[in-house]
């Protein structure tokens, strides 16, 4: 019998493969002492040997795949494996004292660990970090248990875990992952919007997935509906075959749009642009046919590595995107790290709400040795292209301020440097605290742009957790709260001749974007892989009517008022 799990529809698409279970081993032992030590140092170093054959391997692996930069990790991990510092007290330990292979290892390696981490050296850190991976990787082997391993999979696989950290999504591998699901997280979550700009089917916030499925079960992922089916029949596997063959069929027939222009019935153009996360999207946004990049997440760029990437690293990446948008306007967001968006090298201390906390220009502003870096690399680049710049997470005024300052200064450095700088630089903030769209109209006398960032302004305006599966009913794009911020910010740009965009996961959705349009939004960014869709549904709205129907949405009680509104208004369309 099947077995149908439902959860929240994240990424488009039908995938239909066998489940690889991306979870934590148990990798608890029973003894402690051995009677055989000499057996046990040979079990000790046969694991060694298949942890090196392996790491290897993954090493190789990622340097195909990702870069030397991301390979770099998996040599520190081989460093460890032969240090003698490190292998001769546990084999000491084992013939000296009698230790089973399991103990030793564990308790030398926490030796170092613990010593590694009180120090306040960065790099010593990290080594403690490198130990602790290693560490397990040998613990697996001398308990013969299976650490999964996505990045070395050689066939097709739907990878199921409880959940998967932004940088687990980028280090999938697309040729063989066809989909994935998690126990937790929101459609706005980090890792479903990177499966979108991966083209991999996803359903997040299942609760307990992971409780139904073993490894190899065959399963079917409905990112469409949020639907996965665990072990389907016959007739499930054909039925679901023919959805993916239509959803193929359609993705191929929105390629016709690909050039044309974003123009209503009654005339008016939108502009659609897309979000990226790296560079390596950019061909997702040549080939979805974007107007220009609204939303550059600079934060992978500093994430799934161990230190930070230097000012020229940083250029490099921000001169490559504007070369390629060739003229094209990107705006290019400064650093948001945060809430889902971790930097373990950081070492930042942890909080109790980390999407309240100590995040983007917060940590920014105090810590200009992070932050003019950034600006400097971004301000060489600015001649390569159309740029602008974006601060996220802005609260107050004197927040932009501060970081304007901080950036007028970095241009006169690099004047002085006799280095070019472009003149024509735009200025914008992202609006997704309620309290900053609250005062927009004193902002709009200060900032050249708005991008209205819903992701969080909608968990903030709701106090509903994005990540949080159980609050998500509360989640609701739609709540006429909502529509009203997203009015006032659009308004108060209009009054001082300014734009507003939106870059969060809500400028995308089908049943807003008929809102948004009639609210007045002037450029729409979104995941490229739905950008098409949205053209052809812009294509057959009318801008007077969509203001009708917005203006109506506004004052509804409750979200379902409004979910009924749209759908009457736009049957012929949606
Ligand atoms: C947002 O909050 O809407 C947004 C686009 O930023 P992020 O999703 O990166 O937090
Ligand atoms: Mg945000």
């Amino acid at each position: 019998m099947s077995e149908l799990i439902k959860g929240i529809a994240a990424s488009d698409g039908v995938a239909i493969a066998k489940a690889y279970m991306l979870v934590e081993p148990d990798l608890s032992y029973s003894h402690t002492t051995t009677e055989d030590p000499a057996g046990e140092v040979q079990k000790f170093n046969d694991a060694l040997n298949n942890a090196k054959v392996e790491l290897t391997k993954i090493r190789n692996n990622a340097e195909e795949q990702l870069g030397p930069d991301k390979a770099a990790i998996f040599d520190a991990h081989l460093l460890v494996l032969d240090d003698p510092e490190l292998i001769n007290p546990i084999e000491s330990m084992i013939k000296d004292d009698s230790a089973s292979a399991p103990h030793a290892l564990t308790e030398v390696t926490q030796n170092f660990i613990t010593i590694f981490e009180s120090m306040d050296n960065e790099y010593m850190k990290e080594r403690a970090a490198d130990i602790r991976d290693v560490s397990k990787r040998v613990l697996a082997h001398i308990l013969g248990v299976e650490l999964p391993n996505p990045s070395i999979v050689d066939e097709s696989v739907i990878i199921v875990a409880h959940d998967l950290t932004p940088s687990d999504t980028a280090q999938l591998n697309k040729q063989y992952v066809q989909g994935f699901v998690t126990n937790i997280g929101g459609r706005t979550s980090h890792s479903a919007i990177m499966s979108r700009s991966l083209e991999i089917p996803a359903v997040v916030g299942t609760k307990a997935v992971t409780k139904s499925v073993q490894n190899g079960d065959m399963i079917i992922v409905d990112g469409l509906t949020g639907d996965v089916i665990i072990n389907p029949s016959q007739d499930e596997v054909r039925a679901y075959q023919q959805k993916r063959d239509m959803f193929f069929e359609d993705r191929e027939a929105l390629k016709q749009l690909r050039d044309e222009a974003t123009t209503t019935i009654d005339g008016k153009h939108v502009e659609l642009a897309a979000n990226i996360g790296t560079p390596n999207d950019l061909e997702g946004v040549k080939n979805n046919g974007a107007e220009g990049i609204g939303l550059y997440r600079t934060e992978f760029l500093y994430m799934g590595r161990d230190n930070m990437p230097s000012e020229d690293e940083q250029f490099e990446a921000y001169k490559k995107v504007l070369e390629e948008m060739d003229g094209k306007r990107v705006v290019v967001r400064t650093l948001d790290i945060g809430g889902d968006k971790e930097l373990p090298y950081l070492n930042l201390p942890e909080e109790m709400n980390p999407f309240l906390g100590y995040r983007a220009i917060r940590l920014c502003l105090d810590q200009p040795d992070i932050f003019r870096p950034q600006l400097r690399a971004l301000l060489r680049a600015s001649v390569y292209g159309k740029l602008n710049i974006m601060f996220p997470m802005v609260a107050t005024v004197q927040e932009f301020r501060d970081a304007k300052a901080l950036l007028l200064e970095e241009k006169e450095n690099l004047k002085s440097e006799g280095v070019e700088v472009s003149d024509d630089i735009e200025l914008g903030i992202m609006v997704e605290i309620p309290s900053t769209a609250a005062l927009a109209d004193v902002f709009a006398k200060e900032v050249d742009f708005f991008s209205i960032g819903t992701n969080d302004l909608i968990q903030y305006t709701m106090a509903a957790d994005r990540m949080s599966e159980r609050v998500s009913y509360l989640y609701q794009p739609y709540n006429p709260s909502i529509l009203r911020l997203v009015k006032q910010v659009i308004d108060a740009s209009h009054a001082e001749g300014k734009w507003t965009g939106m870059c969060g996961e809500m400028a995308g959705d089908e049943t807003a974007i008929p809102l948004l349009l009639g609210l007045g939004l002037d450029e729409f960014s979104m995941s490229a892989t739905s950008i098409l869709k949205a053209r052809r549904q812009i294509k057959g709205l009318s801008t007077t009517e969509m203001t009708q129907l917005a203006d109506r949405a506004m004052n509804c009680a409750t979200v379902d008022e409004v979910v009924t509104l749209v759908k009457d208004a736009t049957s012929k369309t949606l």
